[in-house]
Formats: structure tokens, sequence, C-alpha cells
């Protein structure tokens, strides 16, 4: 198979031609031309609202629809019903989280998430699992704030009604074991809901597959627009769950009788789907998700791991004479496209801004992962380096070389 090309990919990115060395692309992708080409042309052709209408327009815009949660379906190994559009993996995982608890299955239960999740994960199913009179479990880290996944089987007890945890961390870039955590969910008949963020975009992925029932990912950290999400669950699962948010698009028929409501609900995906969904953004998302259909994850899985190893393999030095240290495993082939290092040199901010005096842009602070970073001792955060399709080797070296600059720097 031959390699990615980012040098052919980057005239498809505009904001490049600025001349910046792009490396926070686990908070956020560029967009390409064609996303943004997509979108302004649905606009101005065939935008209206959709739940079938009877007017053209608006059959249009519902085969526009329907058409990218078939996309968005084929990109991660499910049917289009089972793609519901939120607004990004925050709101996909608070759906995940509130549908079981409405639902009561997560009554008197523990939901087992671990130390190392994002906010996103740790917060909404913590939450539910009180609000179902439950609790959360929590899986420890080992010293690089990577989840001690040995001990999954005594985590995971009889108790447990689901596990909750991230695919690929979005600090360490460390990758989950799925097939274990599944074997383990399945012991106990738990289900498994995977933060899939950083997964989604930068790895192959089929997630009935690989036996999981809800994955949640986000259109802007895969060259997608942002104001969309998707929550992917198993049809059986999304057809005998109760929404726990009603509203305009959810129904077949709402009756009064006898002085009551009585609701039909629609079938999935749109009874998931309160409001007004993401029109004009998921037209956006499926032009992102067929870029990368066509590029093939495969690929963009290995030019992301071949641009770790290289910029691990040139951060080398500083790493020997203990100028920097990296928060998750030092060894590249543990992580997955994302380089986060700390330094008792410069703040993280102070770090990041020097970076950027440069024209490196990473992401500092502590990425949403308070307790991973308390753990590993980098409580007032790390500064990250992340890659995309669109990022050569040479940005490696820019960034190698200006944190060279900085930190060997006499002042
Ligand atoms: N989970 C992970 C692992 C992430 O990296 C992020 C984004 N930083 C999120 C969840 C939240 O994504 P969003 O802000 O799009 O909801």
């Amino acid at each position: 198979m031959p390699g990615l090309s980012c040098y052919e990919l980057r005239s498809e990115f505009p904001e490049l031609e600025r001349g910046v060395v792009y490396l926070d692309n686990a908070a956020s992708t560029l967009k390409p031309r064609r996303v943004v080409e997509a979108m302004r042309e649905f606009s101005y052709r065939s935008y209206a609202n959709v739940h079938r209408g009877v007017h053209r327009l608006s059959i249009e815009a519902s085969k526009a629809y329907e058409e990218a949660q078939d996309v968005v379906a084929r990109l991660v190994g499910g049917s289009w019903d089972e793609v519901v559009f939120t607004r990004n993996t925050t709101e996909a995982m608070q759906l995940a989280a509130l549908t079981l608890a409405y639902n009561g299955l997560l009554r008197g239960g523990e939901v087992l998430v671990t130390a190392g999740d994002h906010h996103s994960t740790l917060l909404p199913w913590v939450r539910a699992a009180r609000l179902g009179g439950g609790r959360a479990r929590i899986l420890p880290l080992d010293g690089r704030g990577v989840p001690r996944w040995d001990l999954l089987d005594d985590y995971v007890t009889e108790d447990t009604r689901v596990v909750a945890v991230g695919h690929v961390s979005n600090v360490t870039g460390a990758v989950a074991p799925v097939e274990d955590v599944v074997r383990a969910a399945r012991r106990v008949s738990a289900l498994v809901v995977l933060d899939s963020a950083q997964g989604v975009p930068h790895l192959p992925v089929d997630f009935r597959r690989m036996g999981v029932d809800m994955a949640a990912f986000s259109g802007h950290k895969m060259l997608g627009p942002t104001g969309i999400g998707v929550l992917w669950a198993r049809r059986d699962l999304l057809e005998e769950l109760e929404p726990p948010l009603g509203g305009g698009g959810t129904v077949s028929r709402v009756r009064l009788k006898g002085g009551s409501v009585e609701i039909e609900w629609e079938e999935p995906p749109w009874k998931f789907e309160a409001g007004t969904p993401p029109i004009i953004e998921a037209v956006g998302l499926a032009e992102a998700a067929e870029m990368l259909m066509e590029i093939g994850m495969e690929r963009v899985a290995e030019h992301e791991d071949e641009l770790t190893g290289y910029t691990m393999k040139l951060l080398e030095p500083l790493y020997r004479e203990g100028l920097i240290r990296y928060v998750g495993p030092d060894n590249p082939g543990e992580r997955h496209g994302i380089v986060s290092i700390t330094t008792h040199l410069k703040s993280p901010d102070e770090l990041g801004l020097l970076l950027d005096r440069k024209g490196i842009a990473v992401r500092t602070g502590l990425h949403c992962a308070h307790i991973l970073h308390d753990h590993v001792g980098a409580s007032t955060g790390s500064v990250r380096a992340s890659f995309y399709i669109y990022n050569c080797k040479e940005d490696a070296e820019r960034l190698a070389e200006a944190l060279e600059e900085i930190l060997t720097t006499r002042r």
C-alpha cells in the first residue's frame, strides 16, 4: 500500500497557506476545500429543513441528510439508522449516559470509567451513575498516565452495568485494548460505550466487529465542521430504548387520551434527534468522511504513527538531557498521533506562546483531563503536539528545532 502524501494533500487546506505549523489536531483539524464547498453548494441550492417535508427542497435536504448518515456509518462499520447526529462528542456522551439512566439500566449498579478519561466521558457517566442511584468506579492509572487495563477483570464485576472508556487518550495517545474491554464487559453482560473522539478520525474502526455497543465522536476533529457529532449505537438498543430528550422530529404521533399525553416514538435514529438537527454540518461531515475513506484509514493511521515516532526520535536529545518529560508512554509504539511533554524550564502556557512566536500551533494546559495530569505530577498541564494527514516530517523538524532553541538557549 503506497504511503500517504502529505505534500499533495496540503493544497486542499487553504489555512496552511498562512505558513503555520499546525499541530493542534487533537483539538480540531483544519477544513479542506471540498468540505467547505460541499456545505456552500448545499446551502445555496438544496437547503431546507429535513424530516421529510413534502416540498422538493425538503425532500432533497432530507435525502442529503440521510445519505450523510449512511456515509458516516460506512466509515465506522454500521448502518445509517445507527448514526444519531448530535452537536459534538460531549453531547453524544451525555445522550448515551442519560438514555441508559432514563431507561433504568444503571439502577443501583456501577459504571466503570478510567482516571485518564476526558471530562466529556468522565462527567456524563459519573453523573448518570449517581442519577441511577449507583456509582462510578474508576480504573486507576499507571505511572505514565495509562489506565491499568491489567486490573480490568477485578474492576468489572456483577455490579457493572456499563464500561465507558476512551478509545485513544487525547493526552497520552495510548490506545485502549478494546477487545479486552469488550470481553470483560460481556462476561457480566455490561454495555461498552467508547469515547472515540480520537479514535474514528485516526484509526480504522468497525464498531460492530469490535463488539462495542455505543460510541461517540466529533465532526470537527476529522476534517468536518464544528456543530456536529455522532452517537453511534447498535440498532436494537436504539430501538428498544426510550430517548431522554423529546421534541420535534422524535415522534410519529402524539395524542391526548383521557387527559394524558400519549407518545408514539419515531424509528431510530430520528427518535434520538430532538429538534432541528445540524443539517448543513451533516453534509460537510459526510464529505469529510468520504475524503478519509478515499485516502484509507490504514494509511492515515500509518502516517500518524510515522510522524509520532519521528518526532520522538528528534526529541531524544532533549529527553535524554532531562529537559523534557513525556506524559504517557516514552515508547512511540505505545502512543498514536499525540506527543505531550512537560519541562521544568517553562510553564506549559509559556512554552506554547514561545512556540506560537515561531509559527507552531500546539495545545497547552490540562486538556480536559485534570485527574490524569495530577496523577503524573503535571498539575499545571502539558504541551501537546498532535498530527493529522496534512502534517509532514518538516513539521516535526520545525517543532523539534524550536523546542531545542527555546529549552537550551541560556538567557
Ligand atoms: N473526548 C476526547 C478524547 C477528546 O479528545 C475530546 C476533544 N478534546 C472530546 C471528548 C470532546 O470533544 P468535543 O469538544 O467535540 O465534544
